[in-house]
């Protein structure tokens, strides 16, 4: 990718990193090349490089590209930084984890993971010989002590968690990681790389589920990697070519469309959350509101620091117990009852029976009377309105 000084905001580079208008035709967004083979000009030569679209195609490269730059502008032009994109958030971090760690390893991973990553440590790569220990991330001491000296290879943040929203200090964890001689990864599907850079606070690898914000509008399943190190960022490259599990040049190119307004609609995701938990606060039918921008919240602090805002995630506990939460739920009707988060539309979801039903019984199970919500962009006052009567 060329070098562009002044593409360091990040308004700009969503629109335009990787997205140079086509050397062909002039066109302005980047064509969806959906082709699987290139023809060679004589044996082994490639035209622009391609020659096999599991292995590399323009879509792709272009929505890569751009991933790269949102998380870490500078290095991204310099062509260190490079972002990889996934069939799924779960393929990226399957490809990552057979990538860096082999069986006998250890990973650290958060005591509230998404459930579905949590599923995948505990029921897939555990039969690989893959070991975990779940600690909580928001005490560095307790993921120091989760380390096996010599063994742990990862040490894997979520911040914001979901659903419990509990921030982890992305610079400290990354101290405690390198110091046991391990990487940070940090999922950052909860933030966007509009709210927080991790690779800049320190973090050797960034996972997103482009499904969620930076696809935005709940009409693709995709994820990605971005790392920092060539040689890292070259093995997920072999890795992502060796296992398969590509991004194909539709979702690449919805994705790369998705990530245009990220920074307006993270603005309004923002704000409308603000509102929302403002109301749910005052609510006597509400016992807790989880929520980093509150200033009672106990990772406040933490996220000021290291978030430009506060996100579009909220959850919270009522009076009633497992039955009443359920009931907020059923009665919503602008909130839709759906799993995944980070669209336009608001969703509202009961992690216990949905989104984190594969952590019950674990160490990871989440409390009962918990309802979470994705706040969208609909107008605000019809979104409290909604809350007002799904509450009761
Ligand atoms: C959705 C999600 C994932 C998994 O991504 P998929 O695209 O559904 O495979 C991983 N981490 C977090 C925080 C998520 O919300």
């Amino acid at each position: 990718m060329t070098e562009h000084p002044s593409w360091t905001q990040l308004e700009t580079v969503a629109l335009h990193a990787g997205q140079e208008p086509d050397a062909l035709t002039g066109a302005v967004v980047p064509p969806i090349y959906q082709v699987s083979t290139y023809a060679q000009d004589g044996v082994g030569g490639l035209r622009g490089g391609y020659e096999y679209s599991r292995s590399a195609n323009p879509t792709r490269d272009a929505l890569q590209d751009c991933l790269a730059a949102l998380e870490d502008p500078f290095r991204a032009s310099a062509g260190t930084t490079r972002g990889l994109a996934f069939a799924s958030g779960l393929a990226a971090e399957d490809t990552l984890l057979r990538a860096l760690c082999a069986p006998g390893d250890h990973v650290v991973i958060p005591d509230d993971a998404y459930g579905g990553t949590y599923r995948l440590f505990a029921r897939v790569l555990g039969r690989w010989g893959l070991e975990h220990t779940p600690a909580r991330l928001t005490d560095p001491e307790a993921v120091a002590a989760a380390v096996v000296p010599g063994r742990t290879k990862v040490v894997w943040v979520e911040t914001p968690t979901n659903p419990l929203l509990r921030v982890a200090d992305i610079a400290a964890l990354a101290d405690v990681a390198h110091a046991a001689g391990a990487l940070l990864v940090v999922d950052n599907t909860f933030a966007s790389p509009y709210l927080q850079q991790p690779l800049l606070l320190g973090a050797d690898v960034v996972v997103h589920s482009t499904t969620k914000y930076l696809g935005g509008h709940s009409d693709v399943v995709g994820g990605a990697l971005v790392a920092r190190d060539p040689e890292i960022a070259e093995s997920l490259a072999y890795h992502q070519n060796a296992m398969g599990a590509v991004a194909g040049p539709f979702d690449a190119w919805l994705v790369l469309r998705g990530i245009k307004t990220l920074a307006v609609r993270m603005d309004r995701h923002c704000t409308n959350a603000r509102r929302v938990v403002a109301m749910l606060a005052e609510h006597p039918k509400v016992t807790e509101v989880l929520y980093p921008g509150l200033e009672g919240h106990d990772g406040h602090d933490v996220a000021a620091k290291q978030m430009r805002d506060y996100g579009g995630m909220v959850s919270f506990r009522v009076v009633g117990g497992e039955e009443a939460a359920v009931a907020v739920c059923d009665r919503a009707r602008l909130f839709t009852l759906g799993e995944s988060l980070g669209g336009v539309e608001s969703l509202i979801e009961h992690p216990g029976r949905m989104t984190h039903a594969s952590a019950a019984g674990s160490p990871l199970e989440v409390p009962a009377d918990l309802v979470r919500l994705s706040v969208g962009l609909e107008h605000v006052d019809d979104l409290l309105a909604d809350l007002e009567q799904a509450l009761g």
